[in-house]
């Protein structure tokens, strides 16, 4: 790509002409420098193929063990057979015509110290690490999960669970009780559980009228787009139980019955249960994470770790900038790791660039709702300045949900 379509690029992607000025061309002589990226999920895909656009001298190898690209975001309308897996995935052809070297296998293991990844029997020297491994699931926190998780399907990474889930709700007879868990926060994508919810009320209603919906919802109330989703699953209240303040604390699958911390019992047909959430293993492991062992602090201008030098991490692994663990803002923040990770490793100052979100949610076979929030940096500190929310569910903002995902699958991995 020359400079001037890089230029248009990142023009159109959100990003800005201002990265440009970390942009830089090869020098002569100069050593290669090295960047591992654990992870092509939105944030880490994001990433490899930014710091290759930035500076083309830097070699990039991603680490990934999944050899296809599965977006979660539109993965709750294919529960509601609205939507297809095969729509939702896309491959990494687009990653290696950068030139990001990819290995599909996962990242063993990191050593700070010797700035080194094993894989396999390898291991990788980095000059600088990105690290955007997702989530992983707490098991240990809802008793009974651990032994039944590969029954119990949470269908929070789209994948095969999405399609189980999927044909679970088509084979349940009407009359049959779904049961769905909301974990306490901080979850990924704070509106998803809600989304969730609306679309197999939806489903329901739609095509087994005499089923029900029960969501136990470990929070007080909804956490995203409050209003907008009572006022959906009003609409919905036939098929549609929503209990705040219900966190799930025990499963049964030989009852098919689940226990919340309330001490309320509830038998299912089917049940989704979202487990708790912390960072992906390999951020555990390598100690990125803060005293709640949970999630990874880092600098709010380049997603260095605040406890590994060397080792930036974006995407929902993150915690402490004012901004949901949403796929918009993973894909922001590879972006602007990127450029501040090629800054470094040219010896220049990082630039100051806050994310920004838009988070679309379908609430039926055809109408979504959405929020747009604006951030700024302040003191070195990411800050909100703005969230404006769409006055109520409609067709034309699931239209331009479609728009929006044709963009950034293409910024991510085109
Ligand atoms: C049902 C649902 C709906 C959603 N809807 C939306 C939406 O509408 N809009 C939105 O913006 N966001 C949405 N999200 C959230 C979005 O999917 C996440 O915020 C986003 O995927 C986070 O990006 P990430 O890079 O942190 O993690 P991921 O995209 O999960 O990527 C992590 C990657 O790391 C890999 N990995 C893990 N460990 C290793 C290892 N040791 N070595 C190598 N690779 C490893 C994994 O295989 C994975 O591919 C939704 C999520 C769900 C579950």
């Amino acid at each position: 790509m020359n400079q001037l379509s890089r230029r248009q690029f990142l023009k159109s992607s959100g990003l800005g002409v201002a990265a440009l000025g970390a942009m830089q061309v090869p020098v002569f002589g100069q050593a290669r420098r090295r960047v591992i990226v654990i992870g092509g999920g939105w944030g880490g895909a994001t990433a490899a193929k930014y710091v290759r656009l930035t500076d083309p001298s830097i070699e990039v190898t991603l680490l990934e063990p999944n050899k296809e690209f599965i977006s979660c975001p539109f993965s709750n309308l294919v529960l509601a057979g609205v939507e297809s897996l095969k729509n939702l995935t896309l491959n990494y052809d687009g990653l290696r015509r950068h030139g990001v070297k990819i290995r599909h296998e996962a990242a063993a293991a990191i050593e700070p110290d010797k700035k080194r990844v094993r894989v396999g029997r390898d291991s990788l020297e980095y000059d600088r690490l990105i690290v955007s491994p997702g989530i992983d699931f707490q098991w240990e926190q809802v008793e009974g999960l651990a032994a039944a998780k590969d029954t119990v399907l949470h269908a929070w990474k789209a994948g095969p669970q999405t399609v189980q889930l999927a044909k679970q709700l088509q084979s349940m007879a009407d009359g049959g009780v779904v049961v769905m868990t909301v974990p306490p926060v901080a979850y990924r994508c704070p509106p998803g559980p809600y989304e969730r919810a609306s679309m197999i009320g939806w489903y329901l209603k739609t095509k087994k009228p005499k089923s029900k919906l029960i969501v136990l919802d470990a929070n007080k109330d909804i956490v995203s787009k409050t209003g907008l989703f009572k006022a959906v699953f009003k609409d919905y209240a036939a098929n549609l139980d929503y209990r705040p303040s219900q966190k799930v604390e025990k499963i049964d699958v030989g009852a098919k019955e689940v226990t919340a911390d309330t001490g309320d019992k509830v038998k299912y047909q089917v049940v989704n249960v979202i487990p708790p959430q912390r960072a992906g293993a390999i951020a555990v492991e390598a100690d990125l994470v803060g005293g709640d062992k949970r999630w990874c602090e880092v600098d709010h201008v380049t997603y260095e770790s605040v406890k590994q030098k060397n080792i930036h991490v974006v995407g929902d692994a993150t915690i402490g900038l004012p901004v949901p663990k949403s796929g918009n803002v993973a894909n922001a923040m590879g972006k602007i790791c990127a450029t501040a990770v090629v800054s470094l490793l040219n010896g220049k100052e990082p630039q100051q660039i806050a994310p920004g979100n838009t988070c679309y949610s379908w609430v039926s076979d055809k109408e979504a709702i959405a929020v747009v929030n604006a951030y700024r940096i302040d003191k070195g500190k990411v800050v909100q300045i703005e969230q404006k929310l769409t006055p109520g569910k409609s067709t034309a903002v699931a239209e331009n949900s479609l728009s929006w995902r044709t963009s950034i699958w293409n910024d991510i991995l085109g």
